[in-house]
């Protein structure tokens, strides 16, 4: 193989890995060609330029050709709601995609009780025992624990007992108790909401589900009284559904409050005069919540004195509000991920 040849096939080889292609056009082996021509004898100089000649140009024509074919192409953001090595974005219809029902109901659930005062807090996918049950007054074997159908870890807290996946959003209670209790000394209220998930090992139905979502509501300082509770339940609820609503208590039972009342509403949609309304079954009245007057022990529990302060406490869930709201049948929709459900929000 001649010597034009061999360093041809070199260069093509080299030129295929360099990161600068025009580079191909400075190596030294095509230099040094070049510098042969005038060592040539005469006759043999014309046909030699010209083969060195021609290999140039190819080399040059090679890093011509290649600018115009290699676009350099952005990386690729995966994160990007379209292609961004596309030349025009197609950027996803705005029907194919939509806030999750009960997380928009959530966001208007916090800005009418932002608005009256209260701050939201998260609570937690895993508990333990202290707080899903003895810092609310359910001591150990106190039977109300078995009405909570917890779901429980292997894995055990400090005290031996096991985890628990929180059945309720009160697991919030002491810890928002202790984290604001320092705003009562300036006699600032406690004013919380949880809005959150909870679990429970349920038979699951139309009315029943393992995972749903309610939102707590703790209100301590002075003089608190039950007629607070009943108001801001009331405005909360009359607010939400955007009209005027009778409500009404009953007395019931819970370890954590005292005393303790179920909360019914008027039902917002047919006043009760309606053959057949399907929310309330025609009675006018809705079974809604459970609250009432922190108990005494819960108070102790997070180190507040409740000789001087009180305060009330309640918990609704919020799946049953947004049916409600919507005249959604069966509660199973809301965790389904169903395309067809989902796309009416
Ligand atoms: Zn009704």
């Amino acid at each position: 193989m001649d010597t034009i040849t061999k360093t041809r096939l070199e260069l093509l080889a080299r030129f295929e890995v360099l990161e600068t292609k025009a580079d191909i056009l400075k190596a030294p082996e095509l230099k040094k060609l070049f510098a042969e021509i005038p060592k040539l004898p005469v006759d043999q100089r014309s046909a030699y330029g010209k083969a060195v000649n021609e290999l140039h140009q190819e080399l040059q024509q090679l890093v011509e050709t290649n600018k115009q074919t290699s676009i350099v192409l952005p990386p690729i953001d995966v994160t990007a709601p379209f292609d961004i090595n596309c030349p025009e974005p197609k950027i996803l219809a705005r029907t194919s995609a939509s806030i999750h029902p009960l997380t928009q109901e959530i966001a208007i659930i916090c800005d009418i009780f932002y608005r009256m005062g209260f701050t939201a807090e998260e609570s937690r996918e895993i508990d333990d025992q202290y707080h899903m049950f003895e810092s609310l007054n359910f001591p150990k074997g106190h039977p109300a624990r078995d009405d909570y159908d917890t779901f429980m870890t292997v894995e055990t807290d400090g005290e031996g007992d096991p985890l628990t996946a929180p059945a309720h959003t009160s697991t919030m209670q002491n810890r928002i108790l202790r984290k604001y209790r320092d705003t009562l000394m300036i006699d600032e209220a406690i004013a919380a909401i949880v809005p959150d998930r909870v679990f429970r090992n349920e038979d699951l139905d139309a009315r029943h589900e393992h995972t749903f979502y309610q939102v707590e509501g703790v209100y301590v300082a002075k003089n608190v009284h039950a007629g607070m509770l009943i108001a801001t339940l009331q405005t909360f609820l009359e607010a939400y559904y955007g009209k005027k609503l009778e409500v009404r208590v009953n007395p019931f039972y819970f370890p954590f409050t005292e005393p303790s009342f179920e909360f019914a509403l008027s039902c917002p949609f047919c006043e009760g005069d309606e053959a057949i309304c399907k929310v309330c079954s025609s009675e006018g009245w809705i079974e809604l919540l459970g609250c009432g007057m922190i108990h005494p022990n819960v108070l102790r529990a997070a180190e507040i004195d409740p000789e001087i302060y009180t305060g009330f406490a309640f918990g609704c869930g919020v799946d049953r509000l947004v049916m409600m709201k919507y005249g959604i049948e069966d509660i199973r929709h809301l965790e389904s991920a169903k395309l067809d459900f989902l796309k009416q929000f």
